[in-house]
């Protein structure tokens, strides 16, 4: 155990690895290594290929090239799906699912449960840890369509997280719900780092969760631009829009120096 602490082996290792649709690649032959416990924010452009990727991830688009392991196995033949949990993008409960909040976050834990299935008592700790995770263990047994946005969106990774995964992979968690839900949810995700979980968060909101994030990773038309800290990476942005501006925006004596030199 203290020898895999200190040289864990990375959750999710990519070499050369390209994803996409029938034969077209839109991530393309990218590298990454995620170490447990780190959280990972996944930026880049519309189109860049985030979902792609992580759809890759969980086996539902096609590896087109390349060697990906994921929890220590070949991605081709990962037969541990459960231990990835995925929290789909902008994704609430609609109105027409009848169910209690402890009964959405039960199925992340028991997909077939029904009157039949038997609750063990690890999964009714499970359960309840989720719930008390996202801070909606007083809210258990209310209709979930009681519930606002962004507590939706909590009882969506209460219900990815019911299933003890060793990744959970986020898409677009904060996007779409007010701020004060954003500060919610960031705690959430502050609680889950804390709690030494791996996190991939797919994200446009890198500000909201600034000091819960150990590392970015930008894609630019399928390939790896940015991967480094998010102290490199707010360096990163500057030189980017400075590079293409000849007068930054700074001290304004400095910009009409600059454009004077510049005519
Ligand atoms: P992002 O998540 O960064 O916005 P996507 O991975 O959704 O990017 O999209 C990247 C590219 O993949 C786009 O050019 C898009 O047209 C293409 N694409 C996405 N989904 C599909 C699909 N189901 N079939 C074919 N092409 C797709």
């Amino acid at each position: 155990r203290d020898a895999h602490d200190r040289h864990p082996r990375p959750v999710i290792e990519l070499r050369h690895v390209s994803f996409g649709y029938a034969d077209r690649a839109v991530v393309r032959s990218i590298d990454l290594d995620v170490r447990p416990g780190e959280v990972v924010a996944l930026l880049g452009p519309n189109g860049s290929g985030k979902s792609t990727l992580v759809r890759g991830l969980l086996g539902l688009t096609d590896q087109l090239g390349g060697e990906a392991t994921v929890l220590g196995q070949p991605l081709r033949d990962l037969s541990e799906r459960y231990r990835i949990g995925y929290v789909p993008q902008r994704h609430t409960l609609s109105g027409s699912v009848r169910a209690t909040v402890e009964e959405v976050v039960a199925v992340g834990r028991l997909p077939h449960q029904g009157w039949f299935v038997r609750r063990t008592p690890q999964d009714r700790r499970a359960i309840t840890e989720s719930l008390e995770l996202v801070g909606l263990a007083e809210r258990a047994g209310d209709d979930v369509s009681t519930l606002s946005g962004g507590q939706q969106r909590r009882v969506l990774i209460a219900r990815a997280l019911a299933a003890e995964p060793d990744l959970l992979i986020m898409d677009e968690p904060t996007a779409g719900v007010d701020e004060a839900s954003q500060r919610v949810l960031a705690e959430v995700l502050r609680r889950l780092t804390a709690s030494g979980r791996t996190l991939l968060i797919v994200t446009h909101e890198v500000a909201a969760l600034r000091d819960v994030v150990t590392r970015i990773v930008e894609l630019t038309a399928g390939r790896v631009s940015f991967d480094g800290t998010p102290e490199r990476y707010a360096e990163h942005r500057r030189e980017q829009i400075v590079g293409s501006h000849p007068c930054p925006p700074t001290d304004p004596r400095t910009r009409a120096t600059c454009r004077a030199q510049a005519r």
